[in-house]
């Protein structure tokens, strides 16, 4: 066989497939992340940067080293120690601790240290030797935006500086900020890390000296700083105290204003509108202060309020963080989790905080972050405790009060449901989509241990509620396989960089063209329809068996299993090859597939959506029955009864066993054709060779019928 021929036109193949891809990844990347500027640093300040940088210059900034033999040696920045065990090789350019592991470059140690991108590490460190940077954009629009955004950073710091001084160089700012931030018990060091600032009462104090400054009013409107009334410009925060709201870098991104009467029927806040740098669902105030102390203590303490951060640090518990006064974002979680697996949440006990709290924890979960809850007591918020109480007091009170998001979550949700036996459904159901969120394979013990804790304070059989939460998992990986694809086409990417450079070989080609979800699909319908009827002498199972002539169609080793396993069955005892066979079938491996496999998406038909429960893929009815017969159909010996309320559509049965079969086919054929093809291209006599032709013509006909006919149905 001539492998080289066929490479090459595999490789024509491939380039084609890779073209396409480059398409999409490149229009993903513009619709999505255009919303930052793409700031990129000229190569020659990269070079720059690099030619400068000293690793013991750097890294002694941060951490006292002394000399020992060739290397320096220094208490690890990055865990707490007593004995050193934080070396730096200044002749490798490299540190590594040997206590806890961290290790790498002297930029790694900016990003890590810092919790810099690479770009901010870069830009640090251009700051530290003086280096002018030079940006490029890709397009104006982008070299606009970056432009709106330096000026808004730049005005920013200039209010800051305007504030602090209105704060402590004026008599107004001393009689009226500074008593009144004392009286709340504020020392001067801390307002002074905080950069906390008062602006004056007049009505364009700060508006004046801006524009005097070539501030224009344009930026100064942006930025929430002034307003305009009337045509004229005014100061937005008049006789305010000023908490700056800081990035993770230190820079000021905008404000809040805190009211200081509070008789006045305006807002006790005002906070900087959103802008090009102020994106309040990305913002954690007190990140820029608390980002070392969160590192060493391996848990970030998040409160409601600017105030309960600043009296905390001010106690010396540093390690905190507010959100806002919101629900936490995916953002605001992600950035957590830069720092620490770890989150405490400490807000106010009232209902108002709780469901606070509560809301949007869950994202939490999927992040894989460990949730802790802490309620202070008493109508008191973190700032009046921790002044009330002392700070060892509220050390302990946190450490004795730490509750488990899940099962506070719980606990609250009974109390609320009461003796209604279909909000007390709706509670079952909302516990097992919250658990099934615990998803990551590190923490399935974890995930277990719920169950089996819920279960028994919702006093269900264990093994319902582990239906209902595979059933939402279930869910989740059809959603997220969708999500996926876009992921596999940067990977795919990727690869075919590697592969223009190195020289693809089969493996990597098996891989780019693996008909994964097709195969897929082909073990799902044997799941969901294998033992119904296909026509008066099959079953669905052995019309699809018999259709597959050849196993090495498939390549999934998982699917090849299940298959079989679905085979044997078949012969010996038919009637027990059902779904829930499979999704409590011994083998892990396969009952993971099994779960992930069914109840795969489709449209949904307006009968379904008036029928059915939309959110959780069971019937309504399931939810609407009395509690008692709820809890029945979730006991583990009921498993089939509960499968009897899950979503039946109409009956695509056969349509999609239709489907199935072809995509068989349809690879049988492919391969025939590429056999024959490779056939073609060796010496023939003109007999073999008009027959080879004939064979060809014909193939490809019945390729293009079976395309035309899977076209409606084809996944992607
Ligand atoms: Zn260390």
């Amino acid at each position: 066989m001539n492998t080289w021929l066929a490479k090459t036109q595999r490789r024509k193949e491939y380039n084609a497939i890779l073209r396409l891809w480059r398409l999409c990844v490149f229009a993903r990347n513009s619709l999505f992340f255009n919303n930052l500027p793409a700031r990129m640093i000229s190569q020659n300040t990269i070079q720059q940067i690099l030619g400068r940088l000293d690793i013991l210059d750097v890294v002694g900034s941060f951490v006292k080293l002394k000399k020992r033999g060739s290397n320096y040696l220094g208490l690890c920045p990055f865990h707490n120690e007593k004995t050193p065990s934080f070396t730096v090789s200044p002749s490798k350019e490299l540190y590594k601790c040997f206590g806890c592991g961290k290790a790498g470059n002297t930029i790694s140690f900016i990003m890590e240290h810092e919790k810099y991108s690479y770009v901010d590490a870069l830009k640090w460190l251009a700051g530290r030797y003086g280096i002018e940077i030079e940006e490029t954009f890709q397009n104006d629009e982008q070299r606009q935006q970056m432009q709106v955004a330096e000026s808004l950073y730049i005005v920013n710091a200039f209010a800051q500086q305007f504030f602090s001084k209105a704060l402590f160089e004026t008599e107004e700012g001393q009689d009226i900020g500074l008593s009144y931030l004392k009286e709340r018990g504020f020392r001067e060091e801390i307002i002074k890390k905080f950069q906390i600032g008062y602006s004056p009462e007049q009505r364009d104090a700060f508006t004046k000296e801006a524009l005097a400054k070539q501030y224009t009013a344009e930026i100064l409107i942006k930025s929430g700083l002034v307003a305009n009334r009337n045509d004229q410009l005014m100061d937005n925060y008049r006789g305010r105290i000023i908490f700056p709201v800081h990035n993770h870098s230190g820079k000021v991104l905008g404000f809040g204003a805190r009211i200081l009467k509070s008789n006045d029927k305006a807002p006790k806040y005002i906070n900087t509108p959103e802008n090009e740098i102020y994106i309040k669902s990305k913002i954690l105030y007190g990140s820029y202060q608390a980002r070392q102390a969160i590192d060493k203590a391996d848990e970030c303490l998040l409160v409601e309020g600017y105030t309960d951060v600043v009296s905390l640090h001010q106690a010396g518990i540093e390690n905190v963080v507010a959100s806002g006064g919101t629900s936490l974002t995916p953002d605001q979680l992600r950035l957590v989790k830069k720092y620490t697996n770890n989150l405490t949440i400490i807000y106010d006990g009232d209902a108002a905080g709780i469901k606070a709290a509560l809301r949007g924890l869950d994202l939490a979960l999927e992040e894989g972050l460990n949730v802790k809850l802490v309620l202070i007591p008493d109508k008191e918020d973190p700032d009046s405790y921790v002044n009330k109480v002392g700070v060892s007091a509220f050390r302990d009170f946190v450490q004795a009060n730490k509750k488990d998001f899940i099962l506070f979550q719980l606990e609250v949700a009974l109390k609320d449901a009461g003796n209604d036996s279909v909000k007390k459904s709706e509670v079952v159901n909302k516990m097992a989509e919250t658990i099934s969120k615990i998803n990551k394979v590190e923490d399935f013990t974890k995930q277990q241990d719920y169950i089996k804790q819920c279960s028994e304070i919702l006093r269900i059989e264990e093994g319902g509620l582990h239906a209902l939460v595979n059933k939402f998992i279930r869910d989740r990986i059809a959603t997220q396989e969708r999500k996926d694809s876009f992921n596999d086409a940067k990977q795919i990417e990727e690869n075919a960089k590697q592969a223009e450079e190195t020289n693809y070989d089969d493996a990597t080609f098996n891989l780019l063209f693996k008909d994964e979800l097709q195969e897929r699909e082909v073990a799902r319908i044997l799941l969901e329809y294998g033992i119904k009827k296909y026509d008066d002498d099959k079953l669905v199972g052995n019309y699809i068996l018999e259709e597959m002539v050849d196993e090495s169609l498939i390549d999934n080793k998982d699917v090849i299993r299940l298959i079989a396993a679905f085979k044997e069955l078949l012969q010996n005892s038919p009637a027990t090859a059902t779904r829930s066979y499979f999704i409590h079938h011994p083998d892990t491996k396969l009952s993971a597939l099994a779960v992930s496999l069914l109840n795969f998406p489709y449209e949904e038909s307006d009968h379904w959506k008036k029928e059915y429960s939309q959110s959780d893929g069971y019937q309504k009815k399931l939810f609407e029955q009395p509690y008692e017969d709820f809890i029945k159909t979730l006991a583990r010996d009921n498993g089939d009864h509960l499968m009897s309320f899950l979503k039946m559509g109409e009956d695509k049965t056969n349509m999609e066993v239709e489907s199935a079969v072809n995509y068989l086919k349809l690879r049988k054929i492919k391969r025939m054709l590429l056999e024959n093809q490779l056939d073609m291209e060796k010496q023939h006599t003109a007999d073999e060779y008009n027959m080879l032709h004939q064979t060809h013509e014909h193939l490809k006909q019945m390729e293009m019928e079976l395309t035309k006919k899977m076209g409606a149905v084809i996944i992607r």
